[in-house]
């Protein structure tokens, strides 16, 4: 059995591109307005760059922290488009995604190109949500678990140091946006599997959260596996009150 107990629970949702300043700011107030999430668990929202100064302004001293979704590989310069780490803390974020399969399957994203990205987000004081997960393709063959290992390795290739740096989050593709989310069994399996991986880097106590179709129902039962962490939740964290019902599990 893995110590659950030191590692705090962190709930985080991820709004994708699904935004706009009004609706920003009724899923704001509604999160504001309901009483506090208790202090053993972390909640963050991870929202389109446009945002971060709406978000940062309505969720500055409150108990809610807040992100990115993506960040660029490179420091800066010549890079059009992208945005910066260093950009993302003048913005006070403390989180960004690395990884999303939305990004890694749309946008061609090699493994080495998330991890140098979690690297950037180090350097600038972030904590990446290194993000992994196979498809409904991959799972149906049993690849699973190499499918995580080649994802995870070039982060694994960092010091232990940078590697407890970043939270790992499990989201098989075939469970996003499916309402089909993994069974808690099988989520324990694949975190205990990145446990042992994170372990023999000398990172054994990196949070993983299960992200895939969580939602109010199904948070309790996936918490109570000793590896899964907390989750990264999508389509329900645009709903305040089931966001909420996720956080307070
Ligand atoms: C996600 O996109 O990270 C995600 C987990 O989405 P959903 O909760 O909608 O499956």
């Amino acid at each position: 059995m893995t110590n659950h107990v030191a590692r705090k629970r962190l709930v985080m949702g991820n709004w994708k591109m699904n935004a706009s300043l009004e609706a920003n700011a009724s899923l704001l107030n509604a999160l504001l307005s309901s009483p506090p999430c208790a202090e053993s668990v972390e909640v963050a929202v991870c929202v389109p760059f446009p945002y971060l100064a709406q978000v940062q302004a309505a969720l500055f001293g409150s108990a809610i922290q807040w992100g990115a979704q993506d960040v660029s590989s490179e420091s800066q310069g010549a890079y059009t488009g992208e945005t910066s780490a260093q950009m993302l803390r003048d913005f006070a974020c403390e989180w960004v995604l690395v990884g999303h399969s939305e990004r890694r399957l749309r946008h061609a994203e090699s493994h080495e190109a998330v991890a140098l990205k979690a690297v950037q987000a180090l350097n600038a004081g972030l904590t990446p949500v290194f993000c992994v997960g196979e498809t409904d393709e991959q799972h149906e063959a049993g690849e699973t678990e190499a499918v995580v290992l080649a994802q995870l390795q070039p982060l694994l290739d960092l010091a232990a140091a940078s590697v407890s740096g970043v939270v790992v989050a499990y989201e098989p593709v075939w469970a996003i946006g499916t309402g089909k989310s993994a069974t808690p069994e099988q989520a324990q399996h694949v975190h205990a599997y990145i446990r042992s991986l994170l372990k023999q880097g000398g990172a054994g106590q990196v949070r993983i959260l299960y992200g895939g179709s969580v939602n109010g129902t199904n948070a309790s039962q996936l918490f109570a596996m000793p590896d899964i962490d907390g989750a990264l939740v999508g389509g329900a964290a645009l709903n305040a009150e089931e966001f909420l019902r996720i956080a307070a599990v």
